[in-house]
């Protein structure tokens, strides 16, 4: 698990530090700030978590998780909407048909 902390949106009432004071250190004006670069190991999960659901303000945000590769995928990266339709409207080379189009706009 890997999160970020936006302190932009922090309000500073120090939940965060409360749950998981090993992932957030509190400078002297209240807000705080993550120890290291966000990477939170397996038994620092649980409090990391209760820091992200119980943040008022949500600044706490858990960053997206790299999938392995999968047969014929590619790897680890999710496929953004654009790449999906650029994915569709490729002509498939293995279909002779593809690409000689009816003339219908469908
Ligand atoms: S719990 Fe959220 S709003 Fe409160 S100090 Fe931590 S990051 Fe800021």
């Amino acid at each position: 698990m890997r999160i970020k902390l936006d302190r932009t949106v922090c309000d500073g009432f120090g939940t965060c530090a409360e749950h998981a004071p090993e992932l957030f250190s509190m400078d002297e004006w209240g807000y705080p700030s993550l120890v290291g670069a966000g990477e939170v190991t397996d038994l620092q999960e649980a409090p990391a978590r209760r820091a992200l659901l119980d943040c008022p303000a949500h600044a706490i945000v858990e960053l997206s998780v790299r999938q392995p590769m999968a047969a014929g995928g590619e790897a680890g990266v999710a496929r953004t909407a654009s790449a999906a339709r650029e994915a569709r409207s490729a002509p498939d080379p293995a279909d002779p048909g593809e690409g000689r189009g009816s003339g219908a706009p469908w």
